[in-house]
C-alpha cells in the first residue's frame, strides 16, 4: 500500500532542526494567518504514518482534517492521478468535458443516500460546495433565507462565515457578513440543559419555532446541518433531532441540506453519517475524504432543484479538475476494495473502549462521542459544572504531538480533542496512539 514504514520513530526534538529552519523561512514570507497545527514540515505520508524532514515519524490522528481516509499516497489514488497526470491537467469542464468527472457524479449519485434521480455539480473547496448549494436552493425555491444551527462551520468565504457559528478565528473582524442567514438551537446532548434525553425534542421544538416565528418558513430556502458536527466539537445531535427537522423542511418546502465535508466517504463507519438516522437530505455537500487528499468537492441532489439553475449558472475554471476527479475515483475505489466503512467502525470500537478506562482514572474527560473513526473527548474542569478546559486540550495535545502523535483540537470553547486516523492505520498504530493520549494524561 505504501513504502513508508507503518512505525512511529521519534528521533529529534519535535519539531526537529530541519523543521525549525523551514519554520523560519516560512514566518518570513507566508502570511501569519495561514496557522499549523504543529510545524513539523512533512518529507512523505501515507497509511497512518507522517515523515517529516528531521526523519521522525508521526502517528497520524488528523489525516489533514479528515481528508487523506485512505491514505496520503493510496495506490489506486496515485496511479489513477498520475495516469490522468501524464494525459492532460486541465481543459476546463465548462469548455470541453471529459469522462471522469462524469464518472465522479455517477458515483456520487449511485452512493448518496436515496433512490430518486440526483445529479451534481463538482467544485474545488467544502466552502464552495457549501456556496452553490445555497445557489441552487435559493434558484428552485425563489426564497432567500438560509437557517444553519449553533456550533455549525461551513467554511470561511464570506456567504460561508456567515453560515458559521464561531467567531474567533473565523469570522472575527471579517465582516460584514451576508444577509439572509439565521441561527437556530442544535441538540447538544453533553450540554443540554434538561439532559440529553430530552435534548432531541427540545431542541428540534424550539429550531421550529424560531424558524417559523422569527423567519417565516416561507421564506426559507434552505436549511444546513453537518449531520456530526465538525470544527464545533463534533457534536453528534441528539436522537429525533435531525429526522424532525428534515421533516419539517419537507412539509415546508424547504431544501434540506446535509453538509458532509467532514462527516461523509466513510468517516463515520456509514457512506454518510445521516445514514444512522435514515435521513435522506434534498442535497448534500461532500469534499474532505472524496479524492485522497486531491481537491474535489461537490453538490449532489435531487435532479429537479439541482436542475433549477439556468445554464451557465453554476461552474468555476478548475470545478471538477481532471487530476482531482481520478484521484476521488481511485480513493471511492479503495473505500470499496477495503471496506472501509467497516474500518471506521472497528476504529470507533477500539478508541471508545480505551477512552471509556481512561475516563474512569480522569474524569476531566466530561464526555465520549462521535461516530466510526470521528471520535472526540470534550475536557472539563469538573465533570459537575462542565465548565470547559480549553487548557487542558491544549496541553495534551502539546504533550501527544512531542511524543510523536499528531492529535487536533476544535469545538467551540476548545475545549475538545478529536480524533481523525485516516481508515487505513493499522490497529497497532492505533494502539500505540492511544498508550501515547494516556500517558500525556498522567503527566498533565
Ligand atoms: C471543512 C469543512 C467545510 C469547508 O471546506 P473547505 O474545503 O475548507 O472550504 C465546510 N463544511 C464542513 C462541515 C467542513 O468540515
Amino acid at each position: 500500500m505504501t513504502a513508508i514504514p507503518q512505525e512511529r520513530r521519534v528521533v529529534t526534538a519535535i519539531p526537529g532542526p530541519k523543521s525549525q529552519e523551514l519554520q523560519a523561512r516560512r514566518t518570513a514570507t507566508v502570511a501569519g494567518g495561514v496557522g499549523s497545527v504543529l510545524p513539523v514540515f512533512t518529507a512523505r505520508a501515507g497509511g497512518g504514518i507522517i515523515e517529516d524532514v528531521d526523519g521522525n515519524r508521526l502517528i497520524d490522528f488528523g489525516s489533514g482534517i479528515a481528508v487523506t481516509s485512505v491514505g496520503a499516497s493510496a495506490e489506486a489514488v496515485v496511479r489513477r492521478a498520475s495516469a490522468q497526470l501524464a494525459d492532460f491537467t486541465h481543459t476546463c469542464f465548462m469548455v470541453t468535458p471529459y469522462e471522469g468527472y462524469v464518472e465522479v457524479c455517477e458515483a456520487l449519485a449511485e452512493l448518496t443516500p436515496g433512490d430518486h434521480a440526483k445529479k451534481s455539480a463538482l467544485f474545488n473547496s467544502g466552502a464552495e460546495a457549501v456556496e452553490n448549494a445555497v445557489k441552487v436552493a435559493r434558484s428552485y425555491t425563489g426564497r432567500q433565507a438560509v437557517v444553519v444551527f449553533d456550533h455549525g462551520y461551513h467554511g470561511r468565504t464570506n456567504l460561508t462565515m456567515a453560515l458559521t457559528a464561531k467567531n474567533m478565528p473565523y469570522k472575527h473582524g471579517f465582516g460584514p457578513f451576508a444577509p439572509e442567514v439565521y441561527r437556530v438551537p442544535v441538540a447538544y446532548g453533553y450540554r443540554w440543559p434538561t439532559g440529553a434525553e430530552n435534548a432531541g425534542a427540545e431542541a428540534s421544538a424550539q429550531a421550529i419555532d424560531m424558524i417559523s416565528k422569527q423567519v417565516g418558513a416561507e421564506n426559507v430556502a434552505a436549511i444546513i446541518i453537518e449531520p456530526v458536527l465538525g470544527e464545533g466539537g463534533f457534536i453528534e445531535p441528539a436522537k429525533g433531532f435531525l429526522p424532525a427537522i428534515a421533516e419539517f423542511a419537507k412539509e415546508n418546502g424547504i431544501v434540506f441540506v446535509a453538509d458532509e465535508i467532514q462527516s461523509g466517504f466513510c468517516r463515520t463507519g456509514q457512506w454518510f453519517a445521516c445514514e444512522d438516522e435514515g435521513v435522506v437530505p434534498d442535497l448534500i455537500t461532500t469534499a474532505k475524504g472524496i479524492a485522497g487528499g486531491l481537491p474535489l468537492a461537490a453538490v449532489t441532489g435531487r435532479a429537479e432543484i439541482m436542475d433549477a439553475v439556468h445554464s451557465g449558472g453554476l461552474g468555476g475554471t478548475y470545478g471538477g479538475n481532471p487530476v482531482a476527479c481520478a484521484g476521488a475515483l481511485g480513493s471511492i475505489e479503495t473505500m470499496k476494495e477495503l471496506d472501509l466503512n467497516a474500518k471506521a467502525r472497528r476504529i470507533e470500537e477500539v478508541m471508545k473502549g480505551r477512552l471509556a478506562t481512561m475516563q474512569e482514572k480522569y474524569p476531566a474527560i466530561g464526555d465520549i462521542r462521535g461516530r466510526g473513526a470521528m471520535i472526540a473527548i470534550e475536557l472539563v474542569k469538573d465533570p459537575a459544572t462542565k465548565e470547559p478546559d480549553a487548557a487542558a486540550a491544549g496541553a495534551l495535545a502539546k504533550a501527544c504531538h512531542a511524543e510523536g502523535l499528531l492529535v487536533l483540537t476544535c469545538g467551540t470553547y476548545g475545549n475538545v480533542l478529536r480524533f481523525l486516523p485516516p481508515l487505513v492505520i493499522g490497529e497497532d498504530l492505533l494502539n500505540e496512539g492511544l498508550d501515547i493520549l494516556e500517558q500525556a494524561f498522567a503527566g498533565v
